[in-house]
């Protein structure tokens, strides 16, 4: 098969893990920079240009979008859609996943656990939007943040109401949120390929920080997750209708808690605390679905 890769850096060592999955099971891989794209919208034939050429006879595109091109990325992919390009992970759910509002919104009307969540862009009464969400202390986070970046701990009523002021000053969307405590710093990540969990890994905070994020120090281990936890991990990501997806679950008292879908997992960490050759299992689900699902239209929202 010829299978694209959206990525914008192909030593990325997801990007490289995936193209390397591809050509060891006998694909042609192609890594494709999506803002470099540029395309021709018509009924009749719908086409992409990259490096000058037209890009043809795709049988798959694997998308990792950056965050900071979901716009475009999900564009470019939205063009392979109707050229009838089956693709991982399609780009309405992508555009879905990136909406932390958006999202919650979909887990909770599918009836996945997650924490008490509060949105709020101005609010007039900034004490009632925390008593809404159940009180200090609270977990405050700007929507657009990613990496652990804008996310705040407030212990206090005083500290969560100056937190909130202060983030209400950048004219930034926030998100408020009970702190689930019993977690000690550490988040589960499931990820999930087609309708399983077939990787998982704890990350632990580095001491005195709550905030499990890698980036932010924390480390990662081989966990074995309970049968819950897989149902919740596969439920949120078919509520966002990722085929592969990450989702970062809390463990609480009151069971597992979904803080978020991630819909471009990244592959280091999880490969490298499990051992398990991830981009092969997602090459494995192309060779599965791409000829069987590949040629339909797909719905656009
Ligand atoms: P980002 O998108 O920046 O990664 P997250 O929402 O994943 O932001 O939060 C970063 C980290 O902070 C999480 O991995 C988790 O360890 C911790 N965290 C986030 N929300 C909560 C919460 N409600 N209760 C306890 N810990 C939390
Ligand atoms: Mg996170």
């Amino acid at each position: 098969m010829k299978i694209g890769i959206l990525s914008q850096n192909e030593n990325l060592y997801s990007t490289r893990r995936l193209r390397q999955a591809c050509e060891e099971r006998g694909h042609e891989a192609v890594i494709i920079n999506a803002l470099r794209c540029y395309m021709n919208i018509n009924s009749v034939q719908p086409s992409i240009h990259f490096e000058g050429s037209d890009l043809t006879g795709f049988d798959a595109i694997i998308p990792r979008i950056g965050s900071d091109i979901t716009f475009y990325g999900c564009s470019v992919l939205r063009q392979f859609e109707m050229m009838d390009v089956f693709s991982v992970n399609q780009s309405i759910a992508i555009s879905r996943s990136r909406d932390k509002l958006r999202s919650l919104q979909l887990l909770s009307r599918k009836g996945v656990g997650m924490p008490i969540t509060g949105f709020a862009s101005k609010p007039d009464d900034v004490p009632d939007l925390i008593k809404m969400v159940g009180g200090a202390p609270l977990v405050i986070k700007l929507l657009e943040g990613t990496q652990g970046i804008g996310v705040v701990l407030a212990e206090t009523q005083k500290a969560a109401e100056s937190v909130i002021e202060a983030f209400m000053g950048l004219k930034a969307n926030i998100m408020v949120q009970e702190f689930i405590e019993e977690a000690g710093g550490a988040d589960i990540r499931c990820f999930v390929i087609g309708d399983k969990v077939i990787a998982a890994m704890k990350r632990q905070a580095a001491d005195g920080e709550f905030r499990s994020n890698l980036h932010r120090g924390g480390s990662a281990t081989l966990i074995r997750i309970s049968p819950e936890e897989r149902k919740t991990a596969v439920a949120a990501a078919k509520a966002m209708g990722l085929s592969v997806a990450g989702v970062d679950l809390l463990r609480s008292k009151r069971g597992p808690l979904v803080m978020e879908v991630n819909s471009s997992p990244g592959l280091e960490g999880i490969e490298s605390a499990t051992g398990k050759d991830i981009a092969g299992l997602i090459v494995e689900y192309i060779e599965k679905h791409a000829a069987k699902k590949g040629r339909r239209r797909l719905p656009f929202q």
